[in-house]
């Protein structure tokens, strides 16, 4: 009873909290994946919607894509291919990171499908999995999962085995997608055509978001974009040709002004050069708007580099000082006053601050700023 009073006492109105909120924007979430896929060509497109898909949460995005059209879906871990298959029955769910011994029931019970990557897993699958469907990795480079060659070889030399793990997909993984012109690229694909030589018949799938923007020879029967269909980039050094998905913000707890000659936060290391109008937000890097954000001129930016920006009704404002757990502070002295005046929230990413500008600023990826933004966020959904 008490644990129950407690547990509704913190879900507070959006109007009553000082959370940070992220607004998902499912629209664009379809047309980006409607543009891989057809980027892809005659290739199915899938949706790889591992780590509550990438942060935006599972259960709307595979709504959303399951009614755009998808029908195969990547998770890495067995849980969340349990949260796929209830929002989407007739869907194909594929664990990329496989099965373990305790998850070989669940993945029968529930068709769901192991990625299966070592020959000891193939062994199990063999005796647990009572002939349900597997995926077949093996590694062409990268050498994180995957067969070795000369185990796809034998595999493929065994058809008693082969039989009894019932492969419907060969698949393996790019290491170098995001530089088009590195040459593992074409190496990894020539190992790729090779051993789906020897599997002939089996389906085969090869290109994450960045190795569908390599081409047709990458597509083949099934292609694997994840990021992209977040609107984060893909390929490095290119302009980013899909939509932001995501917007997430900060609510203004006070602006303050402060003098010339004052320091700000923790660690006092930021000396005010100019009397400053400073925006004091609630959210930091307890929501995943990274340390590595803090403001230029502190000692985690020994190497000079500028901080990362907010954003006030489009007007781009720079961090100060340090980001703490809760709260982060920002230079607003140039933002028009009736701006101010008018807005509670400030975009920490979104549309006008590129979810990849502020990871490059953290020393980081899209991929981790969304992964780890944490669950004190309110999240809207919207569109679809
Ligand atoms: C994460 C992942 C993907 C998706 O990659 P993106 O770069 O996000 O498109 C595809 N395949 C494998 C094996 C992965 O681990």
């Amino acid at each position: 009873m008490l644990l129950q009073a407690r547990y509704s006492a913190t879900t507070f109105s959006k109007y009553m909290s000082t959370a940070p909120r992220l607004t998902i924007d499912l629209s664009a979430l379809v047309h980006n994946w409607r543009f891989m896929k057809q980027k892809s060509g005659n290739a199915e497109a899938a949706a790889v919607v591992k780590a509550d898909a990438y942060g935006l949460g599972i259960e709307p995005v595979v709504d959303a894509l399951s009614k755009a059209g998808c029908k195969t879906f990547f998770t890495a871990m067995m849980e969340e291919a349990i949260r796929v298959r209830k929002i989407s029955p007739d869907a194909r769910v594929i664990v990329l990171n496989g099965v373990v011994a305790e998850t070989t029931k669940t993945a029968t019970e529930q068709s769901i499908i192991p990625v299966l990557s070592s020959i000891e897993q193939i062994a199990m699958w063999k005796e647990h999995g009572g002939g349900h469907p597997s995926v077949v990795h093996v590694d062409t480079g990268m050498n994180r999962l995957g067969l070795r060659m000369q185990e796809a070889e034998a595999l493929s030399a065994n058809p008693e085995l082969l039989g009894s793990i019932n492969p419907v997909m060969l698949m393996s993984h790019l290491a170098c997608a995001d530089e088009p012109n590195d040459p593992k690229n074409i190496q990894q694909l020539e190992t790729f055509i090779q051993t789906a030589e020897q599997f002939p018949g089996l389906s085969t799938c090869f290109a994450n978001s960045a190795g569908i923007m390599l081409g047709a020879d990458y597509h083949f029967s099934t292609t694997r974009p994840g990021i992209a269909l977040y609107g984060a980039e893909a390929v490095n050094n290119v302009p980013n040709p899909m939509k932001p998905v995501v917007t997430a913000e900060a609510r203004i707890l006070q602006i303050r002004r402060a003098e010339k000659g004052e320091t700000i936060g923790y660690g006092a290391e930021q000396h005010l050069d100019r009397e400053t109008k400073v925006a004091v937000c609630s959210g930091g890097y307890a929501d995943g708007y990274h340390r590595s954000a803090s403001g230029a001129g502190v000692t985690l930016r020994k190497d000079g580099s500028a901080g990362a920006m907010g954003a006030i009704a489009g007007h781009r404002v720079p961090v100060l000082g340090r980001v703490s757990m809760d709260l982060t502070t920002f230079d607003v002295t140039d933002v028009p006053q009736q701006v101010l005046d008018e807005n509670q929230w400030l975009e920490l990413f979104g549309n006008t601050i590129p979810v990849d500008d502020l990871a490059r600023a953290c020393g980081t990826i899209g991929y981790e700023l969304l992964t780890s933004l944490g669950n004190r966020y309110h999240r809207e959904y919207r569109g679809g």
